[in-house]
């Protein structure tokens, strides 16, 4: 292994200002269980690595009054499937996370890490994209707030800029009367990433859909909302057949390649299936939680 710098700072801040002061060619790690595996393949050839595990509030889940949870970057994927509070609040996160791997590796893999490496088939970006989550980053100028709608700009590409971290995603408290799910396919049971992946949350009101939200997963070079399926059920009283025309408008909409994971007509397939599942059951969820108020 060639050799690199390790700094271990105790504060978000401070590791800003490390990346500041020691310049380009500085990698964040976080978990490892994405960057490790770049070095020893030499796809990435960090100059210095600055590790965040030492950055306790980086590691917290919060409840936020009147903005919603706060999900710090640092905090573990094997925490956010336990957690009492994503399980009664974002159970569409839980879902995202819990298909990570193994428990070895949720237990090391971090939220922050899962997004920040931006792979199309990463498993916690679709939910959290249908939840309408943003990202909250910190960098040399402050603070800023993006929709995570917007954070993914490519393959392994984020619009954080250099000198940059992710400090966590903020996820507003789902309207009443919403449901959310998120389903995906791989060929094997685990340990296996996803040929598609799926998100949806529906809000209903007096029996019609008022709001839907489908994010789409490895199936564009980023995490994408199916917009068009979205206004087929805005508005409209849901039925298994609206849900299945809005399971193949998602398809239409989606942007496959052909890899050897599966082809772009397969992918097509799976995206109108999933899509059909998620919403089913997202409506399911919201139909018991209209009926307990
Ligand atoms: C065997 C195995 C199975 C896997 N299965 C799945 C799967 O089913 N689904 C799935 O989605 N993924 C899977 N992964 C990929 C991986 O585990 C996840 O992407 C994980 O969440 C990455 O988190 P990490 O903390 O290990 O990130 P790291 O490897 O530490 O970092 C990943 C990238 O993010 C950057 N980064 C980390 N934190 C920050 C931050 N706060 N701000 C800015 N940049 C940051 C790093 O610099 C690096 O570029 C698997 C990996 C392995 C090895």
């Amino acid at each position: 292994m060639y050799k690199f710098d390790f700094v271990a700072p105790r504060t978000a801040a401070e590791a800003v200002a490390l990346l500041q002061e020691r310049g380009p060619g500085g990698k964040l790690l976080a978990g490892g269980t994405d960057l490790l595996l770049q070095i020893k393949a030499r796809v990435a050839k960090p100059a210095y690595l600055v590790d965040l595990s030492h950055v306790s509030e980086l590691a917290r889940i919060e409840d936020r009054p009147d903005e919603g949870l706060f999900v710090g970057s640092m905090v573990r994927l094997r925490a956010i499937q336990l957690s009492s509070l994503l399980n009664e609040r974002c159970r569409i996160v839980v879902d995202g996370a819990k298909l990570v791997g193994s428990i070895q590796i949720r237990n090391l893999a971090t939220l922050g890490g899962n997004l920040c490496n931006a792979a199309p088939s990463a498993d916690v970006a679709p939910p959290l994209v249908a939840a309408g989550a943003c990202a909250e980053i910190l960098g040399p100028s402050g603070r800023r707030r993006v929709p995570l709608d917007d954070f993914f700009v490519g393959p392994r590409r984020t619009i954080l800029a250099p000198g940059e971290l992710l400090l966590g995603v903020l996820i507003p408290e789902a309207p009443p009367r919403s449901g959310g799910n998120y389903l995906r396919h791989t060929p094997r049971k685990e340990m296996d990433i996803a040929v598609v992946g799926v998100g949806a949350i529906l809000t209903l009101e007096d029996g019609y859909c008022a709001a839907a939200r489908i994010s789409l997963g490895a199936v564009a070079p980023t995490p994408m909302r199916a917009r068009q399926a979205e206004a087929m059920l805005a508005g409209q009283r849901l039925s298994a057949g609206l849900i299945k025309e809005a399971g193949e408008a998602a398809a239409e909409e989606a942007r496959p390649i052909s890899d050897v994971r599966g082809s772009a007509e397969f992918r097509r397939h799976l995206v109108a299936e999933l899509t059909q599942r998620t919403l089913t059951a997202a409506w399911e969820q919201a139909k018991q939680e209209a009926s307990r108020r």
